[in-house]
C-alpha cells in the first residue's frame, strides 16, 4: 500500500487548474505516460535550460539562435488581414538600437494588443532569429511589464515541451504542483546528506523550478545531483530488494548429470568456442547454487548465445525442470525456435512457441502441455508471461536483448516458478556502470571471440548523391546470385503505440522493385507475423536478393548468406545500432560489404559515429565510443544525453552517484531489509515516487 502522505502527489494533472483534456493529453505524450500523468510525473519533469533575464542585450547585439530578453518600446501592430487569419500577427519593437518583430501565429482577436499596448515599455523573451534580416521572435516566451519583470528573480527554467504544449501553461502546472508538495521523510541517511551536501528533497525541487542562480538547474549541482541520487537509490534498492529473494530451498538444485548436455554438444556441427564452454560451465555451476543465479551473458552479435542458452536449458531438463526463453520480437522469437529445435530434438528435449500469434485451440493446446510438464523449453515474445501461461516447473528464465524489458517483466516471467534461476543474454556491451544500474549486483560471463570462420566486414560511408552507383552496384550483387539487406531507417517510431512510419522503407522498396522486380522483397513491423516469416524464409533461400526492411531485422536474424547490407541514412542511426545492424552480415564463409549511406552535411556527431564503426567490429570498444560521444551536445552544461529508463539521472554526469547508491543500498539491506520503522517508511515513499515499488509485495508491509 503506498504511503497516504504520497497521496497529494499522486493526484492527476487535471486536478490542477488549467489542465484540461487536451492539457492531459499533450502532458501524456511529453511524460512518456499511458494513463494521466500525476504531479509528481510534472515535478520529475526538469528543465533542460535558463533563461536568464538579467542579461538584456540591445537588439543590435543580440545573437540569433539564442534565448535573449530584450527591454523595448512597442512601436506598431500590423494584426492578421480579416481576409487572411492564418497571416501572423506582427508587433514592431524597438530600443535605442535597432527594431525587432514579434510574431504570433493564429493569436486571439485582441490578445496581443492587449498584451503590448503601443507605447508602453515591455521586457520579451523568447528566442532571436533573423527574418530577411530582421531580428524577430515568435510567440515570445514571455512579455512582462516593468513592475512584473521586477518581481521575478530573472531566471526562468525551460523545459522540454511537445508541439501544442506553452512554455507558460507547463510552468504554470509545474509551479501548481510544488504548492502541493507535502512535507516528506529524509530517506537518505545522515552520512550521505552530509558528505554529499545534499539538501532535502523539497528544497531540490523547488531550486529546480524556481532557480535563483543559474546554477541551481545544473545538473552537476546539488540539487539536481539529489534528485538523481533518490533516482538511482529508488533503482538500486529496487535491484537489491529482488535479489534477496533470490535463495533457494535447501537442497534444491537446477542442474542435472549433464546426459542431455552431451546429447546436443554431440550433434552440434560445430565445437563450442572456449568462451562459451566457460559461459556454460559458469552458468552449470550458478544451477547448482544454493542462491539463485542473476547472470548476464554478453556477447557481440553472431557469437553464439543461443546455444549456450539452449544447453543451460537441457542442464535443466536434466533434473525434470523447465525453462522459458523470452525475445523481445516476434521474428526473433521464431527465429531461435529454429536454430534450437532440431537441437533440442536430438536430445529428446521438446520445445514449443508461444507468441501472440498462436491462438484458439492450437495456444490451449499448447498451454495444457506445459503445465502438464510436457514441455521443456518454451520460447516466446511477451506473450509468455501472460497470466493463463502456467508452468508444471519452471526453473530457468532466459531472458534475450534484456534491455527493452523492463524489471517488471523479468519479475513476471520469474513469478512463473519457484526460485527461478535467470539468464540475460546481450548483444550490446553493456559498460560496468549500466550493468549496475539496471541490474544491480550481477555475474557476467562474456562471448569475446566469434566462433570461426567469420570474416570482417568491409564498410565504407558513401554520400546520397552516390546512391545511382550504389544501385548500380546492388543490381551486380543480384546477378552473381548475392543477398543483399538494404536498411531504412523510421521516420518516426513511438514504440508505445507499436507503429511505425514507413515513408523510407515502402518508397525505397518501390523504386528497387521497379527496378529488379520481384527479386525484392520487403520486410517492416507492420506486417502481419505470417506474412514477415514469408519473406523472411523467401530471402533465406535466395528467392528474394533484396530484402529491404525497416530495423526489424535488427536483432538476432540469421541468414548467413547474406553478404550485402545498404543502410540508408546511416546518420540517424546510433552507433550501437549500427553495430547491431551490420552484425547481420558477415555470418557466412564469403566477404561482406556494408555500405553506409548519409545525407550532407554531416553533424560532427554524426561523422564522429561513421568514422568509429568504419574502424571497428568490436563491440565493447563500439559500446565505448558510443557512452563518450552520447555525452556530448551540451546546452548551457545541461546535458542531453540520458540513461534509458531514467528521467534524472544521466550517464555523464552522474556515473559516480551510481556507485554512491549502490553503496548506500547494501547498507540498506544490511540493516533494514524488510524496511521497517521510521527509515524504512520513507524509503517505502521513495520506491513509490519512482515507480521502483514492485519489489515491495516481496518483503510485506513495514
Ligand atoms: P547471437 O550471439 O547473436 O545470438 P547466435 O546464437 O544466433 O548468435 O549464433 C549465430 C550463429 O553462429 C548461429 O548460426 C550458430 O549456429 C552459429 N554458432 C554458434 N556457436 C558456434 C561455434 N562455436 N562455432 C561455429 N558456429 C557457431
Ligand atoms: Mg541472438
Amino acid at each position: 500500500m503506498r504511503p497516504p502522505l504520497l497521496n497529494p502527489l499522486f493526484a492527476p494533472v487535471t486536478s490542477l487548474s488549467g489542465v484540461g483534456p487536451k492539457q492531459d493529453r499533450l502532458f501524456r505524450y511529453l511524460l512518456g505516460r499511458d494513463d494521466t500523468p500525476r504531479l509528481v510525473d510534472l515535478l520529475l519533469h526538469l528543465p533542460s535550460n535558463v533563461i536568464d533575464r538579467r542579461a538584456r542585450p540591445k537588439i543590435q547585439d543580440a545573437v540569433p539562435g539564442t534565448i535573449v530578453t530584450l527591454d523595448v518600446t512597442v512601436d506598431r501592430h500590423r494584426p492578421a488581414p480579416p481576409r487572411n487569419p492564418r497571416a501572423p500577427h506582427l508587433v514592431y519593437v524597438s530600443d535605442d538600437t535597432s527594431t525587432a518583430v514579434l510574431t504570433w501565429f493564429r493569436a486571439q482577436p485582441g490578445y496581443v494588443e492587449k498584451l503590448l499596448p503601443v507605447g508602453a515599455r515591455r521586457y520579451v523573451s523568447g528566442t532571436l532569429q533573423l527574418f530577411d534580416g530582421m531580428p524577430q521572435i515568435v510567440h515570445p516566451d514571455r512579455v512582462l511589464d516593468e513592475a512584473s519583470f521586477a518581481k521575478l528573480s530573472g531566471i526562468d527554467p525551460v523545459y522540454p515541451l511537445t508541439e501544442g504544449l506553452a512554455l507558460g501553461s507547463l510552468r504554470r502546472a509545474i509551479a501548481q504542483a510544488l504548492q502541493k508538495l507535502p512535507v516528506l521523510p529524509e530517506w537518505i541517511s545522515p552520512e550521505v546528506i552530509r558528505r554529499s551536501n545534499f539538501p532535502p528533497i523539497a528544497e531540490a525541487l523547488n531550486r529546480v523550478h524556481l532557480p535563483v542562480e543559474l546554477a541551481d538547474v545544473l545538473p552537476n549541482a546539488r540539487f539536481w545531483s539529489r534528485l538523481a541520487f533518490d533516482e538511482l537509490l529508488a533503482g538500486q534498492l529496487a535491484l537489491a530488494l529482488v535479489r534477496a529473494q533470490l535463495r533457494r530451498p535447501a537442497g534444491d538444485r537446477n542442474a542435472g548429470d549433464g546426459h542431455l548436455r552431451k546429447k546436443i554438444i554431440d550433434a552440434l556441427p560445430y565445437a563450442l568456442t572456449p568462451s562459451q564452454q566457460q559461459a556454460l560451465a559458469a552458468i552449470t555451476q550458478d544451477l547448482s547454487q544454493p542462491v539463485r543465479m542473476l547472470r548476464l551473458l554478453q556477447g557481440d552479435v553472431g557469437s553464439g548465445k543461443t546455444v549456450v542458452a539452449l544447453l543451460a536449458a537441457a542442464a535443466v531438463a536434466e533434473v525434470g525442470k523447465q525453462a522459458a526463453l523470452m525475445a523481445p520480437t516476434e521474428i526473433l522469437a521464431r527465429q531461435h525456435v529454429k536454430t534450437i529445435a532440431p537441437l533440442a530434438e536430438r536430445a529428446g528435449l521438446r520445445t514449443a512457441i508461444l507468441t501472440g500469434r498462436e491462438k484458439g485451440k492450437e495456444r490451449r493446446e499448447l498451454l495444457a502441455q506445459l503445465e502438464a510438464g510436457e514441455i521443456d523449453l518454451l520460447v516466446g515474445t511477451h506473450a509468455v508471461i501472460q497470466d493463463d501461461v502456467i508452468f508444471r516447473a519452471l526453473a530457468l528464465a532466459v531472458v534475450d536483448e534484456q534491455h527493452r524489458f523492463g524489471v517488471r517483466e523479468r519479475l513476471a516471467l520469474t513469478a512463473k516458478g519457484e526460485a527461478v534461476d535467470v539468464l540475460v543474454l546481450s548483444a550490446t556491451p553493456i559498460p560496468r556502470t549500466l550493468v549496475l544500474t539496471y541490474f544491480g549486483d550481477m555475474d557476467v560471463s562474456e562471448l569475446r571471440e566469434k566462433p570461426a570462420g567469420r570474416q570482417p566486414v568491409d564498410t565504407r560511408a558513401v554520400p546520397n548523391s552516390r546512391i545511382g552507383e550504389v544501385v548500380e552496384a546492388v543490381g551486380r550483387a543480384l546477378k552473381a546470385d548475392k543477398r543483399v539487406y538494404w536498411i531504412c531507417p523510421l521516420v518516426e517510431e513511438s514504440e508505445a503505440e507499436g507503429t511505425e512510419h514507413l515513408t523510407n522503407a515502402t518508397r525505397r522498396y518501390e523504386s528497387l522493385h521497379q527496378r529488379f522486380g520481384d527479386r525484392v522483397g520487403l520486410v517492416h513491423g507492420q506486417m502481419k507475423g505470417a506474412d514477415k516469416d514469408r519473406v523472411m524464409a523467401q530471402f533465406a533461400a535466395g528467392e528474394i536478393g533484396v530484402l529491404v526492411a525497416t530495423t526489424v531485422v535488427e536483432v538476432g536474424v540469421d541468414v548467413p548468406a547474406a553478404t550485402i547490407m545498404v543502410i540508408e541514412n546511416a546518420e540517424r542511426f546510433g552507433l550501437a545500432q549500427l553495430h547491431q545492424l551490420r552484425g547481420r552480415i558477415g555470418r557466412g564463409a564469403e566477404a561482406s560489404t556494408c555500405l553506409l549511406l548519409y545525407s550532407e552535411p554531416l553533424s560532427e556527431m554524426s561523422t564522429a559515429r561513421l568514422k568509429v564503426i568504419r574502424e571497428t567490429s568490436d563491440g565493447f570498444r563500439i559500446a565505448e565510443e558510443d557512452l563518450k560521444l552520447r555525452g556530448e551536445g551540451d546546452v548551457l552544461g545541461v546535458r542531453q544525453s540520458g540513461l534509458p529508463g531514467y528521467r534524472i539521472a544521466r550517464m555523464d554526469v552522474h556515473a559516480q552517484l551510481i556507485a554512491e547508491a549502490r553503496e548506500e543500498a547494501l547498507r540498506i539491506m544490511k540493516s533494514n531489509p524488510k524496511l521497517t520503522g521510521a527509515r524504512g517508511e520513507a524509503l517505502r515513499c521513495l520506491l513509490y515516487l519512482f515507480e521502483r515499488d514492485e519489489a515491495l509485495p516481496l518483503i510485506g508491509a513495514g
